[in-house]
């Protein structure tokens, strides 16, 4: 499959890793909107949070367990913001579901 993160995940294209487990990799993003932005995604080829089912959402859970490890581990203590573009209208440019973690400042207030 021609996907961007499938690729990251399996080390055909290089990321800066920052956590992987059995079902999680998350790597820094190559172009970062805060002095923390970290990419937290699923092993499993997953297109968007849109795509979430029963039978996939060991994923989900595995990287909402990661997420506060990565945040602790990034010195995050103050807070942080968890972003996911779905779809269009949502902004997603790469079809592979993924989390954004953003902090290390206050973040603006507004979403959208
Ligand atoms: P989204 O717009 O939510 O789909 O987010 C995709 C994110 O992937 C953007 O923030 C990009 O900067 C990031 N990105 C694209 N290519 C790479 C790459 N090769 N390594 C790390 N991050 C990437
Ligand atoms: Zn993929």
């Amino acid at each position: 499959m021609d996907c961007l993160f499938c690729k990251i995940i399996g080390g055909e294209i290089p990321s800066a890793k920052v956590y992987e487990d059995e079902l999680v990799y998350a790597f820094r993003d190559i172009n970062p909107q805060a002095p923390v932005h970290v990419l937290v995604v699923p092993k499993q080829h997953i297109a968007s949070a849109d795509e979430v089912t029963v039978d996939n959402s060991a994923a989900v859970a595995a990287i909402f367990t990661a997420i506060p490890k990565i945040a602790a581990a990034e010195g995050l203590g103050n807070g942080y913001r968890v972003i996911t573009n779905i779809g269009e209208d949502g902004c997603q440019s790469v079809k592979h579901m993924h989390f954004h973690i953003l902090g290390g400042k206050k973040l603006p207030e507004s979403m959208a």
